[in-house]
């Protein structure tokens, strides 16, 4: 279902997508890894724009953004991968009309209410419940961002092989069953553990055989089976949330949707002195996914510049 306008300029969305792999800001056999993946989805058009114009379609109805990543002892207040993403992305859609909720591992919820103050905006958020999330109307569309997900013996992972037991809370199911019930959903990852990456599994297990093994024992290797109907895979998880923030900018021809350099900076700082960690280094600190925090502006800096250089 696409509604595109035949004459919509798709240049500035190939930039995002690319920008997004992290071409240019990390080493080129990374980002061309993203390339990958982003090329296998073989959709018609940039996915950032694909995904952006779906969710600009359900003004006024609801959406549930989920993250965390949390693994005990490991990460025992989550990544700082995934909860700036899914905040600045909430930001861009309840600005654009939408309803967002805000769902997130428990450990992480005070941290995510401290992000949102400093982001400036109000959103409801609730610590991931099943009980009661199996209860309520399914939304119209649900996004998953950054979250782990099962591979096929039912095991949540690290991307280097650690099973996650006593942490993040699985969604799949609840992902699996809302879409049965007609909610659209929407994956963002980066390595091939999360939530989303069933779209690419085969694909996964052809660029990064190393995915075929965990240290776990279960013998299912971290790749997740959990599919999604719509994906996104970017360098950094946030990135790809921030991508399609700036795709949402250039449709509504609305500059208030963009993330904005300094908010990325501030944001940083937060998640590092409320105890999120880069999921690589696995310490807190300013940077995310084992990059430097000046990287991660960077990204948002040439985001911004495409969607202002559209919208001239
Ligand atoms: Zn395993």
């Amino acid at each position: 279902m696409i509604l595109l306008d035949s004459s919509l300029n798709l240049e500035p969305f190939r930039q995002i997508d690319q920008v997004i792999s992290g071409e240019g800001f990390i080493a080129p056999p990374s980002s061309a890894y993203i390339q990958r993946l982003q090329a296998a989805l073989s959709e018609p058009v940039p996915l950032t724009l694909l995904i952006a114009d779906r969710l600009r379609q359900l003004k006024g109805k609801h959406v549930s953004l989920f993250t965390g990543f949390v693994v005990p002892k490991l990460y025992p207040r989550g990544e700082n991968d995934g909860p700036l993403g899914t905040l600045a992305l909430a930001r861009t859609l309840k600005r654009c009309g939408l309803i967002p909720t805000i769902w997130v591992d428990p450990p992480l919820l005070e941290n995510a209410m401290w992000l949102a103050a400093e982001l400036g905006v109000e959103l409801d958020i609730h610590s991931i419940d099943l009980d009661l999330l199996g209860q309520v109307t399914p939304p119209a569309t649900a996004l998953a961002i950054e979250k782990p997900g099962r591979n096929a013996q039912g095991v949540m992972h690290t991307f280097d092989g650690i099973a996650i037991d006593g942490g993040s809370i699985p969604i799949d199911d609840l992902f699996m069953q809302w879409q049965t019930a007609g909610t659209l959903t929407i994956g963002i990852g980066d390595r091939g553990n999360e939530v989303g990456f069933g779209n690419l599994a085969k694909t996964v297990a052809q660029l990064l055989p190393v995915s075929a093994t965990c240290r776990c024992g279960c013998g299912g290797g971290v790749v997740s089976v959990t599919p999604s109907q719509l994906f996104l895979p970017a360098a950094v998880s946030n990135w790809g949330a921030y991508g399609i923030a700036a795709a949402l900018a250039i449709l509504e021809r609305d500059g208030r949707l963009l993330y904005l350099p300094d908010e990325e900076e501030r944001l940083l700082h937060v998640a590092a002195v409320r105890g999120c960690v880069d999921g690589v280094r696995r310490q807190s600190g300013f940077g995310v996914d084992g990059l430097g925090g000046r990287v991660s502006i960077a990204i948002v800096q040439e985001l911004r510049t495409i969607a202002q250089t559209a919208l001239q």
